[in-house]
């Protein structure tokens, strides 16, 4: 999945919304991030763990924990750690990826039928940012800037499943 991360990011918050924004955006990319971090230090380098089982329970512990550290709330932990644990669980919709380091693979892989990924991710950003649209706390909800953000979330899923996938 790609942009969709964001989107289920974005709906969360109607639910974690003491956390930061942000906090959550990297919590929904955190495998993600891993592979990023060990590109940059060999050291992390643990083989593609990331995107396997162990690697999002791995993923999901340490965002709860470090929440729970940080925020002292066990509630918004445990939500981090389910979006934390959202990555992998939506990867395989989109990709085939293995279960296990060197395990079988499994995986829906939509991104080999770019609409179908084009229609299930719009779908899941325009959830999420409906969501987001509901917090409470949003008294004056910008929706000419939400609407903007959900355009733009979209055309850059676009971009990625009809012109840097297809290529
Ligand atoms: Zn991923």
């Amino acid at each position: 999945m790609y942009m969709g991360h964001f989107g289920i990011a974005l709906g969360a918050r109607r639910w974690l919304r003491p956390l930061p924004l942000v906090w959550l955006l990297f919590a929904s990319i955190a495998p993600d991030l891993y592979d990023a971090l060990a590109g940059l230090m060999p050291a992390l380098d643990t083989g593609g763990i990331s995107h396997t089982l162990p690697g999002a329970v791995g993923a999901a512990i340490s965002f709860a924990l470090a929440t729970a550290l940080i925020y002292r709330n066990g509630t918004l932990a445990l939500g981090v750690g389910l979006l934390a644990l959202s990555h992998t669980a939506t990867d395989y919709l989109t990709s085939r990826m293995p279960v296990w380091p060197d395990g079988p693979s499994t995986g829906l892989y939509l991104y080999a039928t770019p609409w179908a990924d084009f229609l299930l991710e719009s779908a899941v950003i325009t959830l999420g940012l409906l969501l987001y649209a509901r917090s409470p706390d949003l008294r004056h909800p910008a929706r000419a800037g939400l609407i903007g953000m959900g355009a733009l979330m979209i055309a850059l899923q676009g971009v990625w499943n009809f012109v840097i996938a297809g290529r």
